[in-house]
């Protein structure tokens, strides 16, 4: 299949690159020209513009951006994909934006007769390169199917949500308890070791109690618990705390544009955004553990 990919970062790159491995023809566009060379180089072809691969023969174009503004970037206004795309062309946008920018983004296409599908991912870098993401789609049940050969080149678990959005509220609401969990595993960790407690020993008994979850039992940030998480190599790689700063901001606006509250969530979401202006945004998410312990390893 010809497909066209918008936005190649870190996320975008790889999944850009399986699907080159995967037998299909890429048309790709970033602002960044070394991310696009890189495609190049690898078998992309490189059109030079979002109206470019709007007007080149992709019947599928796939976005993976920052986030909601830059998403309306490129679908909306006179140099949009919307402006310019071929009718029936598909389209997908795996940015993690907030559900309704992704309704009303749909909406517009639907409305022109391109098929759209909201389908963040999760699984981050790692994921990414090894094709084994998971997906949350939103969208009509036959555009899934459609979809469904192309994704499975990029991801491993690929869940239709339900209707249009629903991807972006599935990957908010994951990810509003994920901040909060983390947290709350810090919160403990740290309380027990103060209290005598060995690190290791604690997570064991935690992990075989009802306090487990997946921040104490895959990923716990106490350093020295576990190996091969980003607590035992400084908090490098891994999910930075901006990006769950971001997710958290998605929450507490969806959460504002539909009247429910998010106590914790807006608790954590002060608390990462303490934790960026002290320097530490690019630290994996665990890394909030030093709000208490100040632990630097
Ligand atoms: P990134 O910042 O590394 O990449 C985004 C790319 O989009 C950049 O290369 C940028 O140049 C490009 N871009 C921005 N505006 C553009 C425009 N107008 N036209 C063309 N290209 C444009 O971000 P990322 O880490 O790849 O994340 C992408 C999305 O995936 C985000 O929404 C993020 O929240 C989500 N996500 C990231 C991770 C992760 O671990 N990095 C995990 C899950 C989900």
């Amino acid at each position: 299949m010809h497909i066209g990919f918008i936005g190649l970062g870190n996320m975008g790159s790889p999944m850009a690159h399986n699907l080159l491995k995967a037998g299909h023809q890429l048309s790709v566009f970033d602002l960044s020209q070394p991310a696009v060379e890189a495609l190049v180089e690898a078998g992309a072809n490189a059109p030079g513009s979002v109206v470019d691969i709007a007007r080149s023969p992709a019947e599928l174009i796939i976005t993976m951006l920052p986030a909601s503004a830059h998403v309306k970037t490129v679908y909306l206004g006179e140099q949009g994909l919307l402006a310019h795309v071929q009718p029936g062309v598909r389209l997908i946008d795996s940015s993690t934006i907030d559900p309704l920018t992704a309704r009303e983004v749909e909406a517009l296409a639907r409305a022109q007769g391109n098929p759209m599908l909201d389908a963040p991912v999760s699984g981050g870098t790692t994921g990414a390169a090894a094709g084994t993401l998971t997906f949350m789609v939103g969208g009509e049940q036959s555009d899934f199917d459609n979809a469904l050969p192309v994704l499975q080149c990029m991801g491993k678990n690929i869940v239709h949500c339900g209707p249009a959005g629903n991807g972006q509220v599935a990957k908010v609401a994951n990810n509003l308890l994920l901040a909060i969990s983390m947290i709350a595993t810090a919160e403990a960790m740290n309380l027990g070791v103060a209290l005598g407690m060995d690190p290791k020993l604690l997570a064991g008994v935690i992990n075989t109690s009802s306090g487990r979850c997946w921040s104490s039992d895959t990923y716990n940030p106490y350093p020295g618990v576990m190996d091969n998480v980003p607590s035992a190599r400084g908090y490098s790689g891994g999910f930075g705390s901006d990006l769950m700063l971001k997710d958290l901001g998605l929450a507490s606006e969806a959460a504002r544009q539909t009247g429910q509250p998010v106590l914790l969530g807006a608790l954590a979401q002060q608390l990462y955004q303490t934790f960026s202006n002290q320097g530490h945004g690019n630290l994996d998410f665990s890394a909030i553990i030093k709000l208490y312990t100040g632990v630097s390893e």
